[in-house]
């Protein structure tokens, strides 16, 4: 069965469960008290080249909803594209974490907003009448494909710093935005100004874990409160942390993502070659939104390929979504289909 509705349809990398077994030896303390939980600072600290707070969690939500309410107050905007995770996907988790900071969402092409929309956006502050400025979150892959190069993000980083606002990055894909743009992970974060990280893994390879990483640890402060009020300490974190040692040794959250980002770049290509399809965002990382023929996109579906239609049906556009472990194959038999269809 071919299935590119999401990079989550996937299993685990062998890797991460060879990694889990292993865990699986003996006892260890809980409650991330455990060796391996103790060496993530170290060793997020090498890979970011700067000294990071580093806290496991179970799911991207969790990441994101906790770091954010490490950095604003109730009375804060948190300012993001309005198609970011955290303004649709999160059933209000952000309000919710953060005691009532509202989100202000903002327009931009292909998922991006500029420094210009955020800085129109900054009003009101020191007024009681309005809620203040306080972070601005931004995704990396966004939700449209694409990639903010570091000098983007950086740009960015100005305008929020001018206003005094914190700035998170939700990198629920950041292995695949990373190694799209073939630059070091510090480039992209702290050295543009990014203050936490939400480091995904579940996407590209693990089972599930995430994290949370700091680059100023002084804003970490509250953090293990709220993580355990939000009831996201994790009794047995030493398989959180399992995945999060695996996913970076070796380099494999680096080789799969270039593999899902291959594997995407050959659809791309491939669907792009073909008659009455468009692409409607540029393909930067594992993601496709095109718009094809609805009777290709019902020929498809009638073939039992699995994907999920983006927008109204009547737009006729889907999004594709390849992963760490999209066979070759499966590429091919698609757009063999989508070629039969088309003719
Ligand atoms: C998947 C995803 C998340 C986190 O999702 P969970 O299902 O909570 O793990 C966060 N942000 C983005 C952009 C995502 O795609």
């Amino acid at each position: 069965m071919v299935n590119f509705c999401s990079d989550n349809a996937t299993g685990a990398a062998p890797e991460i469960l060879r990694a889990l077994e292993s865990a699986n030896a003996g006892a260890a303390m809980p409650y991330g008290n455990d060796d391996l939980t103790r060496d993530l600072p170290a060793k997020f600290s090498v890979l970011f080249e700067t000294e990071a707070a580093v806290f496991p969690v179970a799911t991207g939500t969790a990441a994101n909803v906790l770091a954010l309410s490490s950095l604003v107050p109730p009375y804060g905007v948190i300012y993001c594209h309005e198609s970011a995770h955290i303004n649709v996907d999160e059933c209000g988790g952000t309000e919710f974490y953060t005691g009532g900071a509202k989100l202000h969402s903002l327009p931009g092409a292909h998922g991006k907003f500029t420094p210009a929309t955020l800085k129109a956006a900054i009003t009101g502050a020191g007024n009681a009448h309005h809620a203040q400025p306080a972070a601005v979150s931004l995704t990396q892959t966004s939700e449209s494909g694409t990639v903010y190069s570091p000098g983007e993000i950086a740009a960015i980083a100005e305008v929020a710093r001018g206003h005094g606002l914190k700035l998170h990055m939700d990198g629920a894909r950041f292995a695949n935005a990373l190694v799209s743009l073939g630059c070091r992970p510090a480039e992209t974060t702290w050295k543009a100004g990014i203050d936490v990280l939400s480091f995904g893994a579940t996407k590209n390879g693990a089972l599930g874990a995430e994290a949370v990483v700091f680059f100023k640890p002084s804003l970490a402060e509250s953090f293990k409160y709220r993580r355990m009020r939000g009831g996201h300490l994790v009794s047995k974190m030493r398989f959180l942390s399992a995945q999060l040692h695996a996913y970076i040794d070796d380099d494999l959250w680096l080789r799969n993502a270039r593999h899902a980002n291959a594997m995407a770049a050959r659809l791309a290509a491939g669907l792009a070659a073909l008659g009455g399809v468009s692409i409607r965002h540029p393909v930067q990382a594992n993601e496709i939104f095109a718009q094809l023929p609805a009777a290709t996109i019902q020929g498809l579906l009638d073939r039992g390929f699995l994907f999920y239609r983006w927008g109204p049906e009547s737009a006729c556009e889907l999004r594709l979504v390849t992963a760490f472990n999209t066979p070759p194959a499966d590429v091919e038999t698609f757009l063999g289909a989508a070629r039969d269809l088309a003719e």
